[in-house]
Order: C-alpha cells, then structure tokens, then sequence
C-alpha cells in the first residue's frame, strides 16, 4: 500500500553489464532472475516501478563505429540491443508473476509497444512494471539520459542507478583500499569533478527536473528495498 516509502515511483537503470554476471558478453538468466527478484520485492512494497535497462553487454555504438561502422547505424544496433535485454527481463518477471510491459522507443509492434507515455502512466497505476527499450531512440545518446528522460516524463520521485557497489566513492573501492564514499553530492559537483555517475546530459536534466539521483549496488539482497524506503547505503546526487 505504499506505506513507509520514501520514493513511491520509481525509476531504476540498469546498465547492460550488470546483466552480464561474470560473462564477457551476453546474459546470465541467473543474475536477470536475482534482479527480477529484487524489482518484485520493491513492487510489493506498492512502490511503482519503471525500468530503462542498458545493451552495453550486447552491443555499443562507439565500438562500432570504431571498427569503421557509421556510427548512427551502430547506435540503432546499440538501441536494439536493449530491446534483447528489455525481453529478457520481461521475461524474467513475468516468469516470477510480475506484470510486465516493454515500450520501445523505435517502434517494433509485434515485439512490444511503442512508447506512449500515457499509457505507461495508466501501467504503473495499475502495478505492471514498465521497461522502457530502445533508450531515447535517437543516436548520440546513451541510455543513461533515456532513464533521466523518462523519469522525468513519468514524474518519478527518484531515479536509481544500479551499481555494483553500493554508492559514489573517491575512487574505485574495487582497486583502492582508502577510497571513500559519499552519502550526498551536489549535481553540480558531480559535473565539476566529473564524477563517474551517469553522463553529463542525464545529470544535467535530472537537476533541472529536481530529480534525486540515488545509486546503490544492485548485488545486495534487499538494497533495492530498502533504498526506496530512504534506508540503506547508496550516496544520493541532489
Ligand atoms: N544508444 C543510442 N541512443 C540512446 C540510447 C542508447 O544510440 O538513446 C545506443 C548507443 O550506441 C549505446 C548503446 O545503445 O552505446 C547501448 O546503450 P548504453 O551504452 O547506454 O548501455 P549501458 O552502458 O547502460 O549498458
């Protein structure tokens, strides 16, 4: 029923990698079920609950176009590669009894729907979860702003970015032991220090919109949770 949340609508990014496990490519059906598990959890909370999921695993448009591809072609296989993981996902939930729809920026009518934003609204009221595909549907951009965008058009009190530890930190904590983490940072310092959060375009909009950006490690059983229930470890952008 939504009591003691803190953040009743949500939006959650997830980037391609975490789909990835410890795969070098592709997905693990085991880390996309554990996910699953942790939307569902949120979603019992009666917390409303949209995806943007990333396809960094499958395919990136600047590697493409690296390897000589133009490179709005290799966005839109980099957008489509999205579409795989937003169906994997899709699956995965459903798969634990989790209404689900996928709404895809570049249309694709016999797979999902289009993105209309009415309609995704009239989704999440009514508990589904809804994945948005295909990022912005534009080349040059990541879907790091497609979450930042689409927070803003579903009016989420927050935006999560899944990490693989549990916050921003001075440095990579993986690598360096003294690395600190903060609770809260500005957008502003963000942008100043370049800090590894999400790219410059989707800070920017979130601080316009006033949307918090809250980033946490997707890895720990229950973080989601206790997230949107402003409880837990994450450091928030505000
Ligand atoms: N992409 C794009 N426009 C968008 C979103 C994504 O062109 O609005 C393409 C881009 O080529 C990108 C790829 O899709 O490299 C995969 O998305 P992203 O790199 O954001 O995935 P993540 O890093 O989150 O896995």
């Amino acid at each position: 029923d939504g009591t003691g949340l803190k953040y009743k609508r949500v939006l959650l990014k997830i980037s391609g990698e975490a789909l990835m496990g410890n795969r070098e490519f592709g997905l693990d059906p085991e880390v996309v079920g554990r996910i699953a598990d942790e939307v569902k959890s949120v979603m019992e909370l009666g917390c409303e609950v949209c995806l943007v999921i990333g396809g960094g695993n499958i395919f990136r448009g600047v590697s493409g176009a690296a390897k000589g591809m133009e490179r709005t072609t290799a966005d839109y296989m980099g957008m489509l590669a999205t579409i795989m993981n937003a169906l994997a996902m899709q699956s995965a939930l459903e798969a634990k009894g989790v209404p689900t729809r996928v709404q895809s920026a570049i249309p694709m009518a016999t797979v999902c729907e289009p993105y209309i934003r009415r309609r995704a609204t009239r989704h999440m009221e009514k508990g589904r979860i809804v994945i948005f595909a295909a990022g912005t549907g534009n080349p040059f951009f990541t879907t790091d702003t497609a979450a930042a965008l689409r927070a803003s058009e579903m009016d989420c009190d927050a935006m999560l970015k899944a990490t693989k530890v549990d916050g921003v930190y001075t440095a990579d904590p993986m690598k360096d032991p003294n690395a600190k983490r903060y609770d809260r940072l500005s957008y502003q310092q963000v942008l100043t220090d370049n800090l590894q959060v999400m790219d410059a375009a989707a800070i920017t909009l979130s601080r316009d919109r006033g949307i918090p950006i809250l980033v946490f490690s997707l890895y720990d059983p229950g973080a989601f949770a206790e997230v949107v229930q402003g409880r837990g470890k994450f450091t928030i952008v505000e």
